[in-house]
């Protein structure tokens, strides 16, 4: 099979099922997790340059130097955000719109922000094409939040921050949970969750890993 044809054809079923149960292997357990795993086509989101990569478990490079996340991190963060298909949920960091897509299937509407207009437009066209009709997409700087549409029952933050975006925490409904990574130390960050409390948050560490920043204002080259 042609690089190409990667994802695409039978041998992409195959691949896609392996990868499902290695994320299960894993310990991603939520069934509904799994199952909008299994649901949302990877290839669609995948440059073609990189189609013989869609269904390894590995974060791969989309347009304007950013990335489209691990597979295993996608499925760990979006099981850490404990969702129900009542909540609202805001996300930080659209880039190929996966993880949106993702959160589209188990949430009952999710709202995602993008500072690059070509990386948020070319995420529209796949949620249209997969007919995901409870996105909506801002262009802007997502550490800001969305405050026309808060509070929100969950926030994910796909970018690292160097803390915790007091705006997003004041976006959170009391109760609602955040999961994002956060930087440490320089080159060092871990992904962390937070709970809002009445009277401030709680944190835990979840897991180290490696996300692109989280960079102040809209991109004025893209
Ligand atoms: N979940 C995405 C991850 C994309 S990488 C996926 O799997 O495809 C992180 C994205 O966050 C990049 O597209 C980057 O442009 C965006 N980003 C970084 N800082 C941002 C900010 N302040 N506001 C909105 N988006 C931001």
């Amino acid at each position: 099979m042609s690089p190409a044809r990667a994802g695409r054809g039978d041998g992409g079923d195959k691949r896609g099922i392996q990868l499902l149960m290695h994320l299960r292997n894993q310990g991603i357990r939520d069934t509904n997790v799994l199952e909008a795993i299994e649901t949302v086509p990877r290839a669609l989101f995948v440059p073609e340059a990189f189609a013989d990569q869609t269904y390894a478990d590995q974060a791969l490079p989309i347009a304007c130097g950013q990335t489209i996340s691990q597979p295993f991190i996608v499925a760990f963060m979006t099981q850490s955000l404990r969702l129900t298909d009542r909540m609202k949920v805001l996300e930080i960091g659209t880039g190929s719109g996966y993880q949106t897509a993702i959160l589209a299937h188990l949430a009952r509407r999710v709202y995602t922000i993008e500072r690059y207009r070509q990386l948020l437009r070319e995420a529209e066209k796949r949620f249209k094409t997969l007919k995901l009709n409870n996105v909506v997409t801002m262009l802007g700087d997502g550490a800001k939040g969305w405050p026309a549409q808060a509070p929100f029952d969950r926030i994910i933050v796909t970018a690292a921050a160097r803390g915790v975006p007091q705006d997003l925490v004041d976006q959170l409904q009391i109760g609602g949970i955040m999961v994002l990574p956060v930087e440490i130390a320089p080159g060092e960050q871990e992904l962390q969750r937070i709970v809002r409390t009445d009277d401030g948050i709680t944190r835990e560490t979840l897991l180290p890993v490696r996300f692109v920043p989280l960079v102040e204002g809209v991109a004025k080259d893209g």
